[in-house]
């Protein structure tokens, strides 16, 4: 595992890091329409790192479970990008950062039913609906890839919780409903809303999710094999750098320089290429949905290893 020469064994740097970025005050925000992500202490904060040599390295509350949301768009993404019928997701969604929220429905609607990228949530429900063709529980397919590439059961679907959000998931069935109007959803709205937040419910440690982001450093080589090719490894990178942390992905690029995926749960999953992939969580959010700490942890551990693609 290569870091610059003068940081120490990254062991020790993590625990370094976990004590300087745990949270020590309330600050930053926990999203209201999702009543389950309001109940992580504020001072909860984990990081670990799965390295393509095969070591996984942890710190803080690596092993508490929470719940992904949007980190499960990246792995959605590969997984409809891995099966042969790829070739016409490109045709349903762009590849274009929005510069808007991520539940925006304007631009949506300007842009005629085509979601920017599928990473905001109208993109996922693209991919989400793409990978109901293969099977209509699309959130037990991606557990179950989860699993396999963690390698042991651990992520599950938080049921209840999945329950609690569709109950206050109006705006993404107006997504739907308006994706469905412009011809660019093949299964029923509710259905869709359904497995996508179930999706998003999906709860696993910053372990696990370090260990099943590992294929992306890694040209697509999983822990069960391929999972994508090595162009699509570098195509999901680039569109995690341009699209991944909402419309602060420019922020993100500038303190960070490396490719993530945020969740409003508070995880952040970020990828070096060729050396290992990063999972850091802390609930509580900046404006921009984008966990506070947790952006604040990896600017310092990527100045610190010297982690970066630029
Ligand atoms: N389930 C959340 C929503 O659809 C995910 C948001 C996110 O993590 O970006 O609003």
């Amino acid at each position: 595992m290569m870091t610059t020469l003068d940081s120490p064994p990254l062991g020790l740097l993590l625990a370094d890091i976990v004590r300087g970025h745990r949270p020590r005050t309330e600050a930053g925000s926990v999203p209201a329409n999702i009543p389950h992500l309001q109940s992580p202490p504020f001072d909860r904060f984990g990081i670990a790192v799965a390295t393509t040599s095969g070591e996984v390295f942890r710190s803080g509350d690596a092993d508490l479970p929470f719940s992904i949301q949007s980190i499960s768009k990246v792995f959605t993404l590969a997984m409809a990008l891995s099966a042969d019928d790829s070739g016409s997701l490109w045709s349903r969604v762009l590849r274009e950062p929005s510069g808007t929220s991520f539940n925006s429905l304007v631009q949506l609607e300007v842009e005629h039913g085509i979601p920017r990228n599928p990473f905001i949530n109208s993109g996922a429900l693209v991919v989400t609906d793409h990978l109901m063709e293969r099977s209509p529980d699309a959130a037990a397919q991606v557990l179950r890839f989860l699993t396999g590439q963690v390698g042991q059961p651990g992520p599950f679907i938080d049921e209840i919780a999945a329950r609690s959000e569709l109950s206050s998931s109006s705006r993404n069935l107006a997504l739907a409903h308006f994706l469905k109007e412009f011809g660019n959803l093949r299964r029923p709205a509710q259905a869709v809303v359904e497995n996508y937040v179930r999706q998003c419910s999906i709860m696993m440690t910053c372990v696990e999710v370090a260990k099943a982001g590992l294929f992306l450093a890694q040209d697509g080589r999983g822990a069960q094999g391929a999972v994508i090719s090595r162009s699509e490894a570098k195509r999901i990178g680039s569109i995690m750098l341009t699209c991944g942390m909402y419309d602060a992905a420019g922020e993100f690029a500038y303190r960070v320089g490396l490719p993530g995926k945020s969740g409003v749960g508070g995880g952040i999953l970020a990828i070096v290429p060729g050396e290992c992939a990063i999972c850091v969580w802390s609930p509580r959010l900046d404006s921009k949905g984008n966990s506070l700490a947790g952006t604040a942890a990896l600017a310092d551990l990527s100045d610190r290893t010297g982690w970066s693609i630029f």
